[in-house]
């Protein structure tokens, strides 16, 4: 069997549990969810100053607002009693590398069908971050959604701005 990563995660696993503090409360400490691509470029917790137990971060190919998150977000605000919610998208994604329609032909090509999900590809990443936040702010499930905000984090220069 091939070295697997896992080997080394579980070593650090033991470790992480010997040197585990206090544990933290089920409900968000900063009451904040937070969505954001799975990049493994973007370092939520430092590029925001949070701390474990501070917010939900759900995560998912794009940081796109899926049904799925949508789930997630009205679970986060009515059982776990968060109230701002915070998107990010980001530059250089790699959901801006396919078109939608190409990637599900070529899908189409290899396996004989297309899976029944969208993937969310995008082009521009400024128009994608204020459709996510309309989407959110329209979700009639959601309590809080005056208090959404979405933005751009440039993985180039580590600068998180306002989308333009
Ligand atoms: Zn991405």
């Amino acid at each position: 069997m091939p070295n697997s990563v896992v080997d080394d995660l579980l070593y650090e696993a033991r470790l992480y549990a010997a040197r585990f503090g206090r544990p933290h409360s089920v409900v968000p400490e900063k009451h904040l969810a937070i969505v954001t691509c799975m990049d493994s470029r973007i370092d939520v917790f430092g590029l925001f100053g949070l701390e474990i137990g501070d917010a939900h971060i759900i995560r998912n190919a794009g940081g796109i607002i899926t049904d799925d998150v949508l789930r997630s977000l009205v679970l986060s605000q009515r059982v776990l009693k968060t109230r701002e919610v915070v998107l990010v998208h980001h530059t250089d994604c790699g959901l801006q590398q396919i078109r939608e329609h190409e990637f599900r032909e070529k899908l189409r090509a290899d396996v004989g069908e297309a899976p029944p999900y969208e993937f969310g590809a995008f082009e521009d990443v400024d128009a994608a971050v204020r459709r996510a936040v309309e989407r959110v702010r329209a979700h009639k499930f959601l309590p809080s959604r005056d208090l959404v905000r979405g933005f751009v984090y440039e993985v180039e220069t580590g600068t998180l701005r306002e989308p333009r």
